[in-house]
């Protein structure tokens, strides 16, 4: 079935094109870390109260040599599918953990690392992230990894249930976990009540919506959101921020922490460092 299936779409242009494109970045994926194309960027999450930056997200860049930047949304999907994502996202762990280590001497900042479903299915993953810290001497609360209920929909309840064990492990030595993009799947009720979180990341698509004509239940659902959080000791973050307007009705919803382009986008690592001097941004509400 599938055979057939795929003898159709030979003979469709576009869906050729598109599976030769797969087939282009998947072999240049693989040769990413060792020729250097893959760089990180970071985002600020700062306080809605102060201004001021409490942790960095550490968001991936690939530009292939010679070629322009291919986009997270694009390559990471293709990571996880070849299981490159072990290797890429160990590199990412490395890298981020280098880079926070002097953030967090002197500021006090936590660096956010996102995990795929696929690397925390790993073994050895816990042991490689305690190993990580450990070579760069950075304390384990330093260390947030972010999560998102989506990888849990492809796993097997077996799988869930190694995965939550995981995550349980490395929060007993105080690395801290947050679920990203918070309200966009199916059951985010239910994942509240399972996993092992300490940080909520309420959805970009909140954050959009609250300014929009028909803002009544996004903000009624927005404000459940943060006061169920706070009552759970959750820390909530709510995601892209772009205006003024968003951050005042945030704030005044009590939500303690933001991240989003009105602050800052992704940066590199020395832009972090020059942040860091500057007065934060006081406009809030
Ligand atoms: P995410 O973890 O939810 O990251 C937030 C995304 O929203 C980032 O896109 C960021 O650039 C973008 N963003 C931040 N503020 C704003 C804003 O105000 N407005 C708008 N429109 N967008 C904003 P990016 O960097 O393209 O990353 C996309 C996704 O790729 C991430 O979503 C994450 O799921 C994944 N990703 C990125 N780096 C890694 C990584 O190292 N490992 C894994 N497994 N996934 C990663
Ligand atoms: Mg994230
Ligand atoms: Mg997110
Ligand atoms: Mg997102």
């Amino acid at each position: 079935k599938s055979a057939g299936k795929n003898q159709i779409a030979t003979f469709d242009p576009a869906l050729r094109e598109a599976r030769m494109e797969h087939a282009r970045l998947t072999t240049g994926l693989r040769q990413a870390i060792a020729q250097n194309e893959l760089t990180l960027n970071y985002q600020p999450v700062v306080s809605l109260g102060n201004g001021e930056i409490t942790a960095v997200e550490a968001l991936l860049r690939w530009t292939p040599e010679g070629g322009k930047p291919v986009r997270p949304d694009v390559f990471i999907p293709i990571a996880e599918e070849t299981g490159l994502i072990v290797p890429i996202g160990l590199w990412v762990l490395e890298q981020a953990c280098a880079d926070a280590r002097r953030w967090h001497e002197e500021y006090g900042i936590s660096v956010t690392v996102n995990v795929s479903g696929r690397q925390l299915r790993d073994e050895s993953f816990s042991d490689a992230v305690l190993g990580v810290l450990e070579r760069h001497r950075l304390p384990e609360q330093a260390l947030v990894l972010e999560i998102t209920e989506s990888m849990l929909l492809a796993t097997t309840p077996a799988e869930t249930q190694r995965i939550i064990s995981v995550l349980a492990l490395l929060r007993e030595h105080g690395v801290r976990i947050a679920l990203d993009d918070f309200g966009t799947g199916y059951s985010s009720l239910a994942y509240l009540r399972t996993l092992p979180v300490d940080v909520l990341k309420i959805d970009r698509s909140f954050t959009t919506a609250l300014t929009e004509a028909d803002h009544h239940q996004t903000h009624a659902f927005t404000k459940a959101i943060v006061e169920l959080a706070g009552s759970l000791n959750l820390r909530t973050v709510v995601e892209g921020v772009e205006s003024g307007e968003q951050a005042g009705i945030l704030q005044r919803m009590g939500c303690p922490l933001a991240q989003g382009y009105l602050f800052s986008p992704p940066v590199p690592a020395h832009r972090i460092d020059d942040l860091l001097h500057l007065t934060p941004w006081q406009d809030a509400a």
